[in-house]
């Protein structure tokens, strides 16, 4: 079964935020040291999580991609990723991490069946690593051998993201395309975005798809768009004239809302239909509460034909844009932060 929701977009990619919790504090994510933590008796166990995905993947979802927080952080989750890696209808079950832990854990994450892994890198040099994360120096050799660690345990279609960011990064593009080359994985450099965490955004600090194209055109010359009618992929791909290929995710000047067939389930089980939605579906008290099968799949149906969200979309034509959240918002419902809802 396929649901289509009011927009007549499917529900195929599930994202899933395993847990709360980070080792980094990247500025435009988790700016502040202290945070109010989901309680830890609300985080769901393995099988509820399974159980959850179970349901989604009855209505149609073939995608799931774990995300946190940092995932790496949740205990024994290779274990999740078996339970979920046997399931026949699971086209792909990917993993987003910040990188730091993976170069001991991405054996036994293969060995569990992850399919893919996009480690986020912001950086090459580790003089920057500071200001971005607020971890010392020697944490980003630690990221490096993290990504080392993909192929060898075995990954293919790996992938490094990278949030562009004016007097940031902007210099490294051309440099991080190089990088991915060595790995291999290819590089999608995603505009700075307002949500969640990002109190500090400002439009000035995004670089936008456009420039990001203007400053690889000067260094590689032509740069070919490839042609993907039936991607629904957030990153628009292009093709270096020696054949390396990068992404954009232009979230921010070229939103593609009108495609999305994501939603986000959090380490609590809160379902957001939308990275910028105020409000979720919960998701853990019916299932606590002993709900069946066909009753979650009925809420889940009923939740995503309404939906009509199209946030970015909606922030475009927002006069004076600033950050959408301020501290105090996110400190009352740390459901609408970026790390809970896991990006
Ligand atoms: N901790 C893991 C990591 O960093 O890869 C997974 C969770 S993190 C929330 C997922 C992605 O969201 C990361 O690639 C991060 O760069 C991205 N992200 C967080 N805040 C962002 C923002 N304000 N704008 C654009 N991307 C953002
Ligand atoms: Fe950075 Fe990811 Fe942690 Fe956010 S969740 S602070 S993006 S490592
Ligand atoms: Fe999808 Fe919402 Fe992001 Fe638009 S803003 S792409 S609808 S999650």
């Amino acid at each position: 079964m396929r649901v289509a929701d009011a927009l007549g977009r499917p529900l195929s990619n599930l994202r899933v935020s395993v847990t709360d919790r980070c080792n980094l504090r990247c500025g435009y994510c988790m700016p502040e040291e202290e945070y109010a933590w989901l309680p830890r008796d609300q985080i769901l166990h393995f099988e509820e999580m399974s159980g959850l995905v179970d349901v989604f993947l009855d209505l149609g979802v073939d995608k799931v991609r774990l995300t946190g927080g940092e995932p790496l952080l949740r205990r024994n989750l290779p274990e999740l990723v078996r339970q979920l890696a046997g399931k026949p209808r699971l086209r792909d079950l990917a993993m987003t991490t910040n990188g730091v832990l993976l170069a001991e854990h991405a054996r036994a994450l293969k060995d569990a069946g992850l399919h893919r892994i996009t480690v986020s890198l912001d950086t090459l040099h580790p003089g920057r690593f500071p200001a971005l994360t607020r971890r010392p120096a020697e944490t980003h050799a630690q990221v490096l051998a993290g990504i080392a660690a993909v192929p060898a345990a075995g990954f293919t279609g790996t992938k490094i993201d990278t949030v562009a960011m004016r007097g940031v990064n902007d210099d490294e593009l051309a440099d991080l395309i190089e990088f991915g080359r060595t790995v291999p994985a290819e590089v999608r450099f995603i505009e700075y975005m307002d949500v969640g965490g990002a109190t500090r955004w400002s439009m000035d600090q995004v670089v936008s798809r456009a420039e990001i194209l203007e400053v690889l055109a000067l260094r590689y010359g032509t740069i070919e768009p490839l042609v993907e009618p039936a991607s629904t992929a957030p990153a628009e791909r292009f093709r270096l004239s020696d054949g390396t290929t990068f992404g954009i995710i232009a979230s921010t000047t070229a939103p593609f809302c009108r495609s999305c067939d994501r939603s986000r389930l959090t380490a609590d089980g809160m379902w957001y239909l939308c990275l910028y939605a105020v409000a979720g579906v919960d998701l853990r008290g019916p299932l606590r509460r002993g709900a069946t099968r066909e009753e979650l799949a009925a809420l889940i149906t009923g939740g995503w034909r309404g939906r009509a969200d199209r946030g970015a979309e909606e922030r475009l034509v927002a006069r004076d844009r600033g950050p959408l959240m301020q501290i105090g918002q996110l400190k009352r419902d740390p459901h609408l932060e970026m790390h809970t809802r896991g990006g």
